[in-house]
Parts: structure tokens; sequence; C-alpha cells
């Protein structure tokens, strides 16, 4: 369920018109419900913990939505960050994200990032290789540390969804083998700047099938038997992330509760784990659009009509990035009978295309179009491609609102770069 509704014949963010935002803070935009984004995170803790999983750490994967309000909003009803770099570890603790529920993750973590962590007192570093296990130890001890570790492994379990989001097979660049894990997690007992405090696996994202996941949770759950049974402490299993947004037109993923359910089958009767999750999609794609204007129909002699947009890929990438379908809605629509699009943005490339033959109420220039499910790796993974502004952020909370990240100008955007002497 999310908060973008028509209400009196135009689309609302909660309380708030979305024609509104558009006429005061401008176009593309993306617009985020407070009210969402602590609905999903509340229906998936409400789940785990009902399904008998106590206190669990639930780490937004800050990489889908990374704005410092969002992941505040998320906080402040307990939320815990998934982190992958040391901006996001920044943004993590600017949003007042306890550093003991931070999980710092990724397969390539430099020196300087792990020193960050570990001097910010992170809850966990995920290790994805035997490399990263000695750096973070090596680290640690010169910083006089013990680092909580966590060893992160891949089940080798095809997820489904696309190819580019499947992390779980032995072909993909993370994690560890089953194998290697038990090795590496003995080793790092015995050395001095690390302790090893558990095992994690993500195998993908956009997963709808509770199926892979069942089949990863299994093999996770007995190697925290094996490592025990040799004597390994292990108190934390961190299930990552993954589990699918509904997206319109999509196959529709599991039910929180099902999924809870689920792990708490796999789990039962393992004793003494704190269970932790890295969810991102679930929780931030429905909760934000992208707010585009049409900047004009263009009609071509053959039929074809290509609805040019002010948004284009930089904005949102996903489309061109995934081949991703978006549900596009008319701010406020038309009457009138549905037409067949092209849409696209003004970038000059063809893949700045978000869908082709798309029946849509009729649209004109100057309508505002709003792209659904745009909340994670929307606005995270935008850029200035072909020198255009970052799009601003927005969010609403009932009938208030508030730009949480302003366009920038372009004088900022000039203001970072600089002149070689010899120019
Ligand atoms: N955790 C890790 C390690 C990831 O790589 C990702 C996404 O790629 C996530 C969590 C979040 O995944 P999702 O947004 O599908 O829940």
């Amino acid at each position: 369920m999310n908060h973008f509704e028509l209400k009196g014949g135009e689309l609302h963010c909660e309380d708030v018109p979305l024609a509104e935002i558009a006429k005061a803070v401008g176009t593309p935009v993306y617009v985020y419900s407070s009210a969402t984004l602590e609905r999903h995170f509340t229906v998936l803790r409400d789940a785990l913990v009902g399904a008998g999983l106590k206190d669990p750490l639930i780490a937004f994967a800050v990489k889908a939505n990374s704005n410092v309000a969002v992941l505040r909003t998320l906080a402040n009803v307990g939320a815990g960050a998934d982190v992958v770099s040391e901006g996001e570890i920044r943004r993590a603790l600017a949003a007042g994200v306890p550093s003991e529920r931070i999980v710092f993750s990724g397969v390539g973590k430099t020196e300087a990032e792990i020193a960050f962590a570990l001097e910010a007192g992170v809850a966990e570093i995920n290790l994805e290789s035997e490399p990263e296990l000695h750096l973070v130890s090596a680290v640690a001890q010169r910083l006089s540390k013990r680092a909580s570790v966590a060893i992160r492994v891949n089940p080798d379990v095809e997820a489904g969804g696309h190819a580019k989001i499947s992390t779980g097979k032995a072909e993909n660049k993370f994690g560890v083998s089953l194998a290697e894990a038990e090795r590496l997690y003995a080793n790092a007992a015995n050395m001095a700047g690390v302790r090893p405090v558990g095992v994690a696996c993500h195998i993908g994202s956009q997963i709808t099938d509770l199926a892979p996941l069942e089949a990863a949770f299994r093999k996770m759950r007995a190697l925290v038997e094996r490592l025990r049974a040799e004597g390994l402490g292990v108190e934390r299993l961190d299930l990552g992330g993954g589990l699918g947004a509904p997206y319109f037109n999509q196959p529709t993923p599991p039910e929180p509760r099902d999924y809870a359910a689920m792990i708490a089958g796999v789990m039962d009767g393992l004793t003494g784990i704190q269970f932790a999750f890295e969810p991102g999609r679930m929780i931030a794609a429905n909760a934000g659009v992208l707010v585009a204007r049409v900047l004009h129909v263009n009609e071509r002699p053959e039929g074809r009509k290509f609805l040019v947009l002010d948004a284009a890929m930089n904005d949102l990438l996903r489309p061109a990035m995934y081949d991703a379908y978006h549900d596009i809605r008319p701010v406020k629509p038309r009457s009138g009978e549905p037409l067949v699009y092209d849409v696209v943005g003004p970038i000059c490339e063809t893949g700045d295309t978000f869908t082709r033959d798309r029946l849509l109420p009729p649209l004109a220039a100057r309508d505002l179009v709003a792209f659904m499910t745009a909340g994670a790796y929307g606005a995270a993974m935008s850029s200035e491609y072909n020198s255009r502004l970052l799009a601003p952020e927005v969010l609403v909370r009932g009938a208030d609102y508030a730009i949480v990240r302003p366009r920038p100008n372009y004088n900022d955007m000039l203001a970072r770069e600089r002149a070689a002497p010899w120019l």
C-alpha cells in the first residue's frame, strides 16, 4: 500500500497535490511519502517479530535511497542502515542512525573506509573475501580495535530477476562459497583484529518468489550449525534484502508475513541468533514518484507519438539500465480515449526511452506525469549526464512538504571544476 492517490481528480502524495509541488519546486522532482516509508518498515518489522524473530536488526539499504531525510524518517521508527561506502556511513550517521545499527557491506572497501567504519563503531563489517578479512584485521589492529565481522556467503542460488541485480550465483563477484566461509570464520576466530559474529547472504534484488530465498536460508542455517559444531560462536545471521516491491504490471512479490513465516519455519529451533535484514526496494520503491512535465508531443507522420518529457535517463536510470517497467500516471488525468505513446527524455541517446508503445490517457504539452514506484534506485542512481541538474527531492508528511534536496544551480555545477594551469 502507498499514499499516492487521486483525490478530486488529481494525484496527491498524502494530502499534498503533486501539481502544487511541481509548481513550487519545478520539474523533474522526486516526491516521497513519509507515511509509506514508515508503513513499509513497520509492516516488515511486525511481520518478523510476529513470526517469532525477536529483536531483528532491520538495516535499510542506503543505496536504494540515500537522502538523509528519508534515512532519518526510517531511523525514527527504528531502522538501521546497510551501507556500502564511507559516504553512506556518513549519511546514516547524519540521519541519526545509531552506529550499532549500521552494517557495512560491499565487495571493495578501501583501507580508509574500513578505518572510518571502525572509528564510527559500526555494528558489523560484512567481509566478502579472504584479502578483505586480512585487511580489516590489520586496520583494526593499527587502531587498537577488534572489528565485529560477518562473512558474506554466496550460496550459489539463482534468484531470478534481471541479470544485473542477481548476486547469489557462484559466478557473481559477491561473497565466498559455503566451504570458504567455514575456513575463513575459523581463521577469523584466531585473528587479533577481528571477532567473527555471524554470517551474511544477499542473493539479488526484486525477488518475487520465496523459493530461492528459502533455498539460500536453508544453506545459511546449516552453515551456522556446522560452525557451532566446530565450537565457533555465531550470534548474528544476516539474511540480506532483495524482497521485491510491487511494480505495476509486474509479478507480485510475496507478502512480508509470508516471507517472515518462511524464515521462522527454516530457522525453527535455532537459538541464540539475532537476525539481520537489509531491505531497500521493498521499503522505498513505492514510497516515491518522479514527477515530470510533458515538453511536447511529437507526432510522426507514420503515426508514432513521442511524449517528450523534461525528465531523462539521468534522473531515472532504471528503464535504460534494467529495462524496468514504471507505471506512468497523469497527475491530472484528462478524459478521452487512451492513446499509444513512446515516452522519452531529452538526452541524446536512444536509450533515453522510458517506455515504448505505452497506452496512456491523452496527454498534451505542459501536462504533468508521475513515474510511480520510483522511490528506490531512482534519485540514488541519478547523475548529471548531459550536464543536466540533479532533480530535487521533496518529502511529504500529511499536508506538509519540505524540499530535502534542493535543485542545484549551474554555478554549483561549474564551480566544481578547475581550469588546468596550462589552459
Ligand atoms: N544488501 C546488499 C548487500 C545489496 O547489495 C543490496 C542491493 O543490491 C541490498 C541489500 C538491497 O536490496 P533490495 O533493495 O533489493 O532490498
